[in-house]
């Protein structure tokens, strides 16, 4: 059997569907709904998307309608249509543990939407998830593991029965995530990383849904790539805040498709992670215009982006 017909197997099995969204918007998996759990969802996406995270979980739910929404951790990418799904079936919403509090009281200075210039709508949070604890999903139980390094915060799921893996943003099938406290300075959270990479060994999933790009069954590859790009990060953590700057910037590309290039420095300038990363190079803030250049220049060079006149594009392949 082929991985994609093994996985399409599993995932009717366990009541779930997967829809693979992008780089902007995470993965949302729902689980359908049965007589032991409500209708589910595993993340929302981006705020931009949440209209159509709202019809694509309509569709595939009719009149029940969404019950239940569970975030792996709270960045912008994975909890942006949390408002509308709420607004639209008023459903609970948990979080993980460790960020019930700061999210409750929409504490800016611990979520992460000002830091990286990010938008997130505000939304309401029932309850939590903690890590060690297990949580039925349509007919099956799952258990919630830490995985921080990412995000100091974030869960991943695994039905240990099937061996099938909600990595969230833990685990992706080729690229790394940026591993947001060193940004900080807090270089342990690149052993953290690696320390959730061997948890993810030791469970040995068969199928694995990340957070974002393809469901994917070759994990000790996966997880062999991402050893070695933490490696390399710890080696040089200058280039893991490089890999930051783009990756960052992108998103904002993702999200505007196109802008004026004077209005993407201003908006880099401005914004607090960019402002950090400055700093960790050691360079002052009037070096902020010419170094919101610098990561524009290397993202055309490696043509993610384009320019044309006084505008920089997402490349069309991109768009
Ligand atoms: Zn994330």
């Amino acid at each position: 059997m082929d991985s994609a017909s093994f996985a399409a197997g599993a995932f009717k099995q366990l009541g779930l569907k997967v829809f693979e969204r992008g780089w902007l918007s995470s993965n949302n998996i729902l689980f359908a709904p049965s007589r032991r759990a409500p209708a589910t969802v595993v993340d929302t996406g981006y705020v931009s998307h949440a209209e159509q995270t709202l019809a694509l979980l309509a569709s595939a739910l009719g009149p029940v309608g969404l019950e239940r929404v569970i975030n792996t951790h709270l960045h912008s990418d994975h909890v942006g249509g949390n408002s509308k799904t709420q607004a639209q079936w008023n459903c609970e919403t948990l979080v993980p543990e460790a960020s019930l509090d700061p999210a409750r009281r929409w504490d800016e200075s611990r979520l992460s939407y000002v830091d990286t210039g990010q938008r997130c709508p505000r939304f309401r949070v029932d309850s939590a998830l903690a890590a060690g604890k297990s949580i039925v999903l349509a007919d099956y139980p799952w258990q919630a593991w830490s995985a921080p390094g990412h995000d100091p915060d974030a869960l991943l799921l695994f039905q240990a029965d099937s061996g099938v893996m909600l990595s969230g943003d833990a685990l992706w099938e080729q690229r790394l995530a940026i591993i947001f406290p060193a940004l900080e300075g807090e270089e342990a959270a690149f052993g953290e990383a690696l320390a959730a990479l061997d948890l993810v060994e030791q469970l040995a999933p068969k199928i694995v849904i990340p957070g974002h790009g393809r469901v994917f069954t070759d994990v000790a590859g996966a997880v062999k790539s991402s050893r070695e790009r933490l490696h390399h990060f710890l080696r040089h953590p200058e280039r893991h805040l490089d890999y930051a700057e783009r990756a960052l910037l992108m998103f904002n590309m993702l999200e505007h498709g196109q802008r004026r290039q004077q209005d993407l420095v201003e908006w880099l300038s401005a914004t607090p992670v960019f402002q950090r990363i400055l700093a960790r190079r050691g360079l002052a803030s009037d070096a902020a215009t010419s170094n919101a250049l610098r990561v524009i220049d290397s993202l055309a060079a490696g043509g993610q982006l384009h320019r044309e006149d006084e505008w920089v594009m997402l490349s069309g392949r991109l768009r």
